[in-house]
């Protein structure tokens, strides 16, 4: 379900993370700044001030020793200032063709040397691995940067900072958006040697993460019993949480959960044998933390606060960057107001609004009743509230099989499937005609193109017998993505504008139409409750994630503060942070003070600062959802996806007449509460 046209966005974003200058002072001196302002003024005069200054400071935070002496420094700027408005605009348009043709070609290249990888062509080969893997994106912005073309950017577009986007934004025309946002496009110019170290360094606590799996069957509880089958190998924490989830089906299973919550509090509190971590050597009582071979007693070595090492690492690799954001120095900042654009403190704002709701505690005691028990801390991950379909899913099957026998089968259905979405039938035609279904070798993804010359790629996994309802109801989660990724690319009026403001924008779509899927086979699930109790479930979630990921930004806030510390600082450092806010927001709903549990999440570990993105997607994709609801599906996308790639809020404000809020959740929360109790 990953988009590849995201990735690229992404990819990016990440080389091109708003900035807005460079520490690291450039080589041109304030002197000289000063004169070639001087005479660009004199030349056109004092109502092209602002654009002058921005733009000759803006290329000399970028100017190297490489990029040519103080006077070729003096030349670029003179001879390559558009002066009026015309010549700005003029000089726009050509960005807006040659970014077109960069971005689409490349796009374009990358998506056809995956497809032996993406699409189901029998056994791949170590060289598809290899190409499948090349990013022909990755010297674009240094060759950019060398030939001048960045330069010419930075010297005709001023940049802004959020603040600035979030005050003016709201009054600009959708040209001065487009303005705003190709300038906005290269804000930094860090080493090709930075990056590299920084990935190194984030691929070391990747594969220290992926590979930190759990033999479950060599668990043992005080009775020396295992309570998991032999096979069963568990990554942390994905695979753990998972199986705690899946446990809610049957009370009996209580002890599992708590086995597994208990080997959760050893990896947090480092506890846990070394050689317990992907090795099947050993049993483990994960609550007396004693370890046997050939049932014998054995001593192991704790993992010796490994996990906290590689955090500090993944700290330091984002310290790195730091020197080349003045205005944005730390990597907090520059994940919320250069990645995200959402400021962290509206960010928090929304957080203690929802997680110190009333309707937290109505919730917890709804799922007390259910579970018919007291809660444990595991149960932020509870499930209970999901409810299977009222139809049969083999009769399901039957039909999705028998209407789509190929991936040609469905693509052949798309402007219906459209015109059923509420799609006119003009639209449904445009629309279709420019989405390509694939024979997938994953569960199925959509990957946009970045020109206006070939079609979004819907990927879809059709078995032998045809496309079964699993199948079905994940092809219509990745026609929502390449719905939106043709209107934001081929309805946009500037290529500066294409796509959406970030991932969780397209997510809501996708899900939309992924939740309309019986609706277009003509099926009506009878369940009146199913609504209230996917709000309950949404609720919960979106507390879980929120409490996660607060954990996450404090730990930030504290390693800032902290630079030097050690990995067995930082771990207490975590532990008191995890507990603090298990108190603050979750201690009185649960009946249980002192909690850890907030700190499993491996991403901490190997992607920095990501998980705000999760409880930041769920509140966006529960607004736009909310708003869709009983409305016109075909027109209100087609009208929310023309605002394209502006900043979040002014996204929102135009797309559901509000700004981003964790209001009309709380709302909804209210509703269900009324009809589940
Ligand atoms: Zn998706």
């Amino acid at each position: 379900m990953k988009t590849l046209f995201k990735t690229v966005l992404l990819f990016l974003l990440v080389l091109t993370i708003s900035g807005f200058s460079q520490v690291k002072k450039g080589v041109i001196d304030e002197k000289t700044i000063k004169e070639v302002i001087n005479i660009l003024l004199s030349q056109y005069g004092d109502t092209q001030k602002f654009r002058i200054q921005k733009g000759v400071n803006q290329v000399a935070e970028f100017w190297q020793e490489s990029d040519g002496n103080v006077e070729e420094f003096k030349k670029f700027c003179i001879e390559n200032f558009a002066g009026d408005e015309n010549k700005q605009k003029y000089l726009f348009d050509k960005f807006e063709y040659y970014n077109e043709i960069l971005n689409g070609y490349l796009n374009e290249m990358m998506i056809e040397l995956r497809l032996p990888i993406d699409l189901d062509w029998g056994k791949t080969e170590p060289i598809d691995l290899i190409m499948g893997s090349y990013n022909p994106f990755a010297h674009l912005y240094d060759d950019l940067f060398a030939n001048k073309y960045i330069f010419l950017v930075l010297l005709n577009f001023p940049k802004y900072s959020l603040q600035e986007r979030e005050t003016l934004g709201a009054d600009w025309n959708r040209l001065q958006w487009a303005y705003a946002r190709l300038a906005g496009n290269y804000t930094a110019r860090i080493p090709a040697d930075v990056n590299q170290k920084v990935s190194d360094i984030l691929t070391d606590a990747d594969q220290y993460i992926s590979e930190y799996n759990i033999y479950m069957g060599n668990l043992l509880d005080d009775k020396m019993q295992k309570l998991f089958p032999d096979d069963m190998k568990l990554v942390s924490h994905w695979g753990l949480r998972d199986e705690i989830k899946a446990r809610y089906t049957n009370p009996q299973d209580l002890d599992k959960q708590k086995m597994i919550y208990k080997v959760m509090e050893r990896i947090i509190l480092q506890e846990i044998p070394a050689d317990i971590v992907n090795s099947p050597q050993y049993k483990w009582n994960p609550y007396t933390n004693e370890t046997y071979k050939d049932d014998k007693k054995v001593e192991l070595q704790r993992e010796n606060d490994m996990r906290y090492q590689k955090f500090l690492n993944a700290f330091n690799a984002m310290r790195m960057y730091d020197e080349y954001y003045p205005d944005y120095k730390t990597h907090i900042l520059r994940s919320f107001e250069g990645g995200r654009e959402i400021s962290l403190k509206k960010v928090e704002e929304m957080y203690e609004e929802l997680m110190s709701s009333e309707q937290v505690k109505q919730v917890a005691n709804i799922i007390k009743k259910r579970l018919n028990r007291d809660l444990l801390p595991f149960d932020i991950w509870y499930t209970g509230f999901r409810k299977k379909s009222t139809i049969d899913e083999a009769e399901l099957d039957k039909i999705t099989k028998a209407k789509y026998p190929t991936p040609e089968a469905f693509e052949a259905d798309l402007y219906n499937i459209l015109l059923k979405l509420d799609f006119s039938e003009e639209s449904a035609k445009y629309i279709a005609d420019k989405i390509q279904v694939d024979p997938s070798r994953g569960p199925g993804h959509a990957t946009g193109s970045l020109i206006k010359k070939f079609k979004a790629r819907l990927r879809t996994r059709v078995g032998k017998d045809g496309m079964n309802y699993k199948g079905y109801n994940i092809a219509m989660h990745e026609f929502g993505h390449c719905v939106e990724q043709t209107l934001t690319l081929y309805k946009m009026d500037y290529y500066t504008l294409i796509g959406v403001p970030n991932i969780s924008f397209t997510e809501a779509f996708a899900f939309v139409f992924q939740s309309r899927d019986l609706e277009v086979l003509g099926i009506k699930d009878t369940d009146p409750d199913k609504k209230y109790y996917d709000i309950l479930d949404n609720f919960w979630k979106t507390y879980e994630i929120m409490g996660v990921s607060l954990v996450d930004i404090k730990v930030w806030k504290w390693l800032y503060e902290h630079p030097d510390a050690t990995p067995a600082e930082l771990k207490q450092a975590v532990i008191s942070i995890a507990k603090e806010v298990w108190n603050k927001y979750f201690a009185d709903a649960f009946g249980l003070r002192d909690q850890i549990i907030l700190a499993i999440y491996s991403h901490m570990i190997d992607n920095p600062l990501y998980l705000p993105n999760y409880a930041i997607g769920h509140i966006i994709e529960f607004q736009i959802e909310n708003y869709l609801e009983g409305k016109k599906l075909g027109a209100e996308m087609e009208r929310m996806c023309a605002a394209g790639n502006i900043i979040p809020q002014e996204w929102m404000k135009n797309a559901v007449g509000s700004d981003i809020s964790v209001k009309p959740m709380l709302d909804a929360v209210n509703i269900a509460l009324q009809k589940i109790k």
